[in-house]
């Protein structure tokens, strides 16, 4: 389960290069495409990126920066069914967010459905394709297996006339979708199953969301991609460990049109799992469809928007995966991972404030009634050139009502009857006495305060074991907060038996009202701005958040319970 490190991969490691930047350097050095170096990043706009796509951007667009190069991007957007503009666009914010720029070479592999249409004509003239007349079952049914052979199509042996009439109708939408498709003619008994006569082209009449209604047939992406990297001039496709057993049949097609002087050439690299975590675009499509999660960018989604709204950052996620690394074997990678990279940006960025997510009113009783005084916060202490902040302190104060107890066990050192604790930046407190309602809850804590114990004066030194965070309650702003946990509470729930919206875990939305924040909290609560929530984690403003209604999205709790609960 744990993340594996792979000994082979080290000696290029130890130069600084990932397996994939060896290759990449190895060409340049030997001058292949003219020492060019152009990748592309291809994503199909047929649902929202998440971080499985980000380790490919951050290869794609990694290794042209590093070397020099150029990416692509270029949408793959082949299948008019599952296609939309809102995806386009997703995409294209998603990359940018992530730090990474295309210039002006965006691309669709749709520009060159009039190039490859004409390949295909080529190849149906050379007798290198036929239309097969048969059903998309029939020809699974003649695929064979690996040992045995497959077996060949009565439609295998017509004339390129034929041939060619026919996929030209197909094209005018003379025939149904399903009818006929045009196949290439390779070798039925291959070893390498892809070889048996892979479909090029099928029948699709929904419209395309860029070419409408100009085109009847539709390439598969074996057809499509290859020659798109072609077409545009890439020189080293990128890609996941899948389609390694793809290759073949990318160089096969490729040869079509490549010379000495420029092929690109296919890599593979393992793909991204992560614990809790599903990363099928199907199943996150399911969840949205079946409002499971309230859209792609909930919080608590694996995409990207779900994370940028939640509060990770740009740092954080490339952070992660250039900890991870690329390598040629499968792995699940714990999500903890993840979680600890997020932390780490945020303990160095985030603007610390005080907020009491559950609150119990404490009154000062030696407090006179009506007196404020200011204390000073730093802003981060990670950095002191963020400066300071200043919070009121008065009679009446909320704490956490999970900071006192009212029989504690032995070594608690929060508050309980007759315990002093330090309220953060400002006074020691003892608690004199626990006030409840008829139904005997705490209402109020009254305590007493040490005049003496503020910083500056001649008790701060006095030590206490116990230093909590606190509100004051005249100036408190009321908020709601929306704490965010894994999406699942199964470890791999890809590779679980049953249906995976059956584990996803019950606890990770909780939405808290109620909560008091302090009022430089409130004031610089604009959207995209990182908070510590001191002793309580990581907090950014929710989308639906306004001065009125404050909402607070819980990136990430301080500490990370999960491991604790493992190791129990
Ligand atoms: P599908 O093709 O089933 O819709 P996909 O996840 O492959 O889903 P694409 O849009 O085709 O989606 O992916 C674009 C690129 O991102 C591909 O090069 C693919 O290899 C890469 N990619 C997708 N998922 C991951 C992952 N989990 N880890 C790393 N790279 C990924
Ligand atoms: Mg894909």
């Amino acid at each position: 389960m744990a993340d594996t490190t792979i000994p082979q991969e080290e000696s290029a490691e130890k130069k600084g290069l990932n397996f994939v930047e060896q290759i990449v350097a190895d060409d340049l050095a030997a001058g292949k495409n003219g020492g060019r170096l152009n990748t592309r990043f291809p994503p199909e706009p047929n649902g929202y990126l998440h971080i499985g796509h980000a380790k490919a951007i951050c290869m794609d667009f990694g290794v042209a920066e590093k070397f020099g190069g150029t990416c692509n991007l270029r949408f793959d957007d082949t299948n008019p069914v599952k296609e939309d503009v809102e995806y386009v666009d997703s995409i294209r914010e998603d990359i940018h967010w992530l730090g990474f720029d295309w210039g002006n070479r965006e691309y669709y592999a749709s520009d060159y459905f009039p190039q490859l249409f004409d390949l295909a004509v080529r190849l149906i003239k050379e007798g290198k394709a036929y239309v097969d007349d048969q059903t998309s079952e029939q020809i699974a049914e003649q695929k064979g297996t690996p040992t045995i052979p497959g077996q060949e199509s009565p439609y295998r042996n017509r004339t390129p006339e034929e041939n060619l009439d026919l996929f030209i109708r197909m094209n005018n939408g003379e025939f149904d979708e399903g009818a006929r498709v045009l196949r290439a003619k390779i070798d039925m008994a291959s070893p390498n199953m892809h070889f048996r006569d892979p479909i090029m082209y099928r029948i699709i009449k929904t419209p395309h969301h860029r070419t409408g209604t100009t085109w009847k047939v539709y390439p598969m992406y074996d057809f499509a991609h290859g020659q798109s990297d072609y077409f545009e001039g890439v020189t080293h496709s990128i890609c996941t460990l899948e389609f390694v057993v793809h290759r073949p049949l990318y160089e096969h097609f490729v040869k079509e049109l490549a010379d000495e002087t420029y092929c690109p050439r296919q890599i593979e690299f393992n793909r991204l799992n992560l614990t809790y975590t599903v990363m099928s675009k199907r199943k996150l499509l399911q969840l949205v469809k079946e409002g499971l999660v309230e859209g792609w960018d909930d919080p608590r989604m694996p995409t990207i928007s779900g994370m940028r709204r939640r509060g990770f950052t740009p740092a954080s996620i490339r952070n992660f995966i250039d900890k991870i690394g690329y390598t040629k074997y499968e792995a699940l990678n714990s999500i903890s991972l993840l979680e600890h990279a997020v932390r780490e940006d945020l303990n160095s960025i985030a603007t610390r404030g005080m907020a009491v997510i559950n609150p119990v009113k404490v009154v000062i009783t030696n407090y006179p009634a009506g007196q404020i005084e200011t204390v000073e916060m730093d802003n981060n202490p990670e950095n002191p050139e963020e400066g300071t902040h200043s919070m009121t302190f008065a009679r009446e104060i909320y704490i956490e009502r999970d900071d006192f107890m009212e029989n504690p066990p032995k070594k608690y050192f929060r508050l309980f009857p007759g315990g002093e604790v330090r309220l953060k930046g400002a006074y020691i407190i003892k608690c004199e006495d626990v006030v409840k309602d008829a139904d005997g809850n705490i209402k109020e804590l009254h305590c007493t305060y040490d005049p003496e114990s503020r910083s500056g004066l001649p008790g701060s030194q006095r030590k206490v074991k116990g230093t909590l965070h606190w509100v004051a309650a005249d100036t408190a702003v009321d908020a709601t907060v929306r704490m965010y946990d894994r999406l699942f509470a199964v470890e791999n729930p890809a590779a679980e038996e049953g249906d995976f919206r059956d584990m996803l875990n019950p606890d990770s939305l909780i939405v808290i009202e109620g909560v008091k924040v302090e009022p430089f909290i409130a004031q610089n609560a604009q959207k995209d701005k990182k908070f510590q929530f001191q002793r309580i984690g990581y907090f950014t403003p929710d989308y639906s958040s306004t001065p009125d209604h404050l909402v607070f999205n819980r990136t990430i709790a301080l500490k990370d319970s999960w491991e604790k609960e493992q190791k129990k």
